[in-house]
């Protein structure tokens, strides 16, 4: 845990957010600022800076991300009319909270 990482603080408890989803090793909370009629974001409890940074060790975390992403998506009743899954790496890529998330947006009418 990273003292100054807003979503280490989120998970710890110490910043207020309401949980969707929580198991060992990752939680489910609504993004502050949505940009879908749903926006999710799926973040793993261990501080890992970014995609470029997850070791061997981590690379179930990141796969479990994806399957929660799913799991979201049915229970939040975007599966079947689509959804988007985006994980911003670093400031180029538009990454402003170094603590790996990914994105679930969906829920447009088209
Ligand atoms: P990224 O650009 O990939 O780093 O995305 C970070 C996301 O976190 C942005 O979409 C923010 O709106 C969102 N965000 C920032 N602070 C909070 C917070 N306290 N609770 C929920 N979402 C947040
Ligand atoms: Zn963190």
């Amino acid at each position: 845990m990273e003292k100054e990482c807003i979503f280490c603080n989120i998970i710890n408890r110490k910043l207020p957010s309401e949980f969707l989803y929580e198991d060992d090793t990752v939680v489910v909370f609504k993004d502050i600022h949505p940009r879908a009629p749903i926006h999710l974001l799926i973040v793993p409890k261990k501080h890992i800076r970014s995609i470029n940074d997850f070791g061997e060790d981590d690379k179930s975390i990141v796969l479990d991300t994806i399957d929660i992403a799913k799991m979201m998506a049915v229970k939040t009743g975007i599966s079947r009319s689509g959804f988007k899954l985006l994980f911003n790496v670093e400031k180029g890529g538009g990454q402003v909270i170094f603590h790996l998330h990914l994105h679930l947006m969906g829920g447009w009418r088209r």
